[in-house]
């Protein structure tokens, strides 16, 4: 929205709309912000989910409800929101692959892949855990500490299912977490990821998402389908 009333341009590889590495939670500090660029509108009453349910290690759980409460929205569906907010605020959209990054004297030069450059005063990197911008201006990958595997995927929605629900659990080094959260549209985002020193033996093959299920309604099972793996930042 920034982008909008400042004139800038977004360029990004894929279309709006793609399926993202995420558990489709927003919480109030993302609302904030969405709020600050007069955007809090890609956010629906109906997708508003107050109540919460931790579990530890050891079983014990913990519920309630946030007086500020967060929403939960595949990401599919926000990103298409944010980016129709802002093309409405007037940004140009661009669909191009980014090979590279360099800073010249007075602006920033992106080379695009098949050809084709583009200068700008500023360029803001938001292109994810593998990210071009980063590598192009000479800094580290993320350390694996900071990384994450995890499988994801959607399951139909339990009628009275409507809390965010994490449950810890410990792996050699650390811990991991399974996560159940509710959309409006009838549907749960269930995942299980781990730290990547820490990945599963056989990735291909759905996880159960350990003493996530049993007293939730959700049935492990129908998510068996539905299941990708994913890895990016945590
Ligand atoms: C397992 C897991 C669960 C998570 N759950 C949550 C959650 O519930 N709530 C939450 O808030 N966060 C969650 N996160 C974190 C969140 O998903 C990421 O922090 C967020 O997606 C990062 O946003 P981004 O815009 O930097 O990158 P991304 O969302 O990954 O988007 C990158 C964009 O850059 C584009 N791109 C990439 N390379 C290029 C290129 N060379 N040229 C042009 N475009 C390019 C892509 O097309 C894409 O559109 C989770 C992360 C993981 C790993």
């Amino acid at each position: 929205m920034h982008a909008g009333t400042h004139g800038c341009s977004s360029w990004t590889a894929h279309p709006a709309g793609l399926d993202k590495v995420c558990g489709d939670a927003v919480g109030p500090r993302a609302r904030q912000t969405l709020e600050a660029l007069g955007a809090e509108t890609v956010l629906r009453h109906e997708e508003q989910v107050s109540r919460f349910r931790l579990v530890s290690p050891s079983g014990r759980s913990v519920s309630g409800a946030v007086s500020t409460p967060g929403f939960v929205v595949p990401r599919r569906v926000l990103d298409a929101r944010l980016l129709d907010a802002a093309v409405a605020a007037g940004a140009q959209f661009h669909r191009a692959t980014v090979a590279a990054v360099s800073t010249g004297a007075t602006d920033v030069v992106v080379t695009l892949r098949g050809g084709g450059t583009v200068r700008a005063a500023v360029v803001v990197g938001a292109d994810g855990a593998n990210s071009v911008v980063r590598r192009s201006i000479g800094e580290p990958p993320n350390r694996d500490t900071h990384l994450a595997l995890a499988v994801r995927g959607y399951m139909d929605r339990p009628p009275d299912f409507r809390e965010l629900l994490i449950r810890w659990h410990p792996v050699a080094r650390g811990v991991a977490y399974a996560w159940a959260f509710p959309t409006a549209d009838g549907h749960v985002n269930v995942g299980y990821g781990a730290p990547v020193s820490e990945p599963p033996r056989d990735v291909r093959r759905p996880w159960p998402a350990p003493g996530l299920t049993e007293s939730n309604g959700l049935d492990s099972h129908a998510t068996g389908g539905w299941f990708s793996n994913c890895i990016g930042d945590r």
